[in-house]
């Protein structure tokens, strides 16, 4: 039988951490290509997919200003590397059969398509993947601002914030076994406890128009496609 679909139109936001792997830097295609593989089994679900995916496993703008670097060059570096992690995803899909458009908040017209937004949101009306890159586009932001921002004017209905972790919790998970995970949270009360869930802006836009995040483990093997499926343990952060 056919599983139960809550949304019709998700945002996925991972880490550029999420595709290195044991690496510990860069990128590790195999890593993509089992991401890739989450993806496509919620894309046959019917569902809609937006993604963002980070830089930091390339470069990260406040490592690179710490060191000297003017903060917004370093910045635009930062982005820069989200495309390199847009295009090896896109790659990925391709190779499983999804069509796939990487869109990014910086024209470089030879690689990916400048952000249009009637023009991306035609995309996923016809079942292509948008990997929107590059950000916002703006130095000082991060890529779980851009996700928040391009979940909003794609309309869609969660963020699905894919992490190494199956949700919120009260403390850091990995250095205190008793922590306790939270089924789901408040947007004040993840700002006002400053939860790891997302920078503080990210969660403002989010609760300013009423974008639901779910936190999910992406090391889960059909834990996406499970959660839409209304399965699996996660956090729901609301307002
Ligand atoms: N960045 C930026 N503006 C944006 C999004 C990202 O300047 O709108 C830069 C910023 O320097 C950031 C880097 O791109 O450090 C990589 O993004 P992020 O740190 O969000 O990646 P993640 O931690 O999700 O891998």
């Amino acid at each position: 039988p056919q599983e139960p679909v809550k949304y019709r139109r998700v945002m996925l936001k991972i880490s550029g951490e999420a595709l290195m792997g044991d690496q510990g830097y860069g990128l590790h295609p195999p890593t993509v290509a089992r991401i890739a593989d989450e993806v496509k089994s919620v894309h046959e679900l019917g569902v809609e997919i937006c993604m963002v995916i980070g830089g930091g496993n390339i470069f990260r703008g406040l490592q690179g200003s710490a060191q000297g670097m003017e903060r917004a060059t370093a910045d635009y570096m930062g982005m820069l590397a989200t495309v390199m992690n847009a295009l090896a995803m896109q790659s990925s899909l391709e190779a499983l059969g999804l069509h796939c458009r990487v869109i990014s908040a910086i024209r470089m017209d030879e690689v990916a398509e400048p952000y249009i937004r009637r023009r991306a949101v035609r995309h996923l009306e016809k079942q292509r993947v948008c990997i929107f890159a590059a950000g916002t586009g703006n130095p000082y932001f991060t890529t779980d601002t851009a996700a928040t921002l391009r979940a909003n004017e794609m309309a869609c209905e969660a963020i699905f914030k894919g992490t190494k972790v199956d949700g919120v919790y009260d403390r850091d998970p990995v250095r205190f076994p008793d922590a306790k995970r939270f089924d789901d949270v408040t947007y004040d009360e993840v700002l006002a406890r400053r939860l790891n869930v997302m920078d503080a802006s990210a969660i403002a836009l989010a609760r300013d128009n009423n974008l639901p995040i779910i936190v999910f483990s992406l090391d889960e093997p059909g834990g996406f496609r499970g959660i839409l499926a209304g399965r699996g343990t996660y956090t729901k952060v609301h307002g």
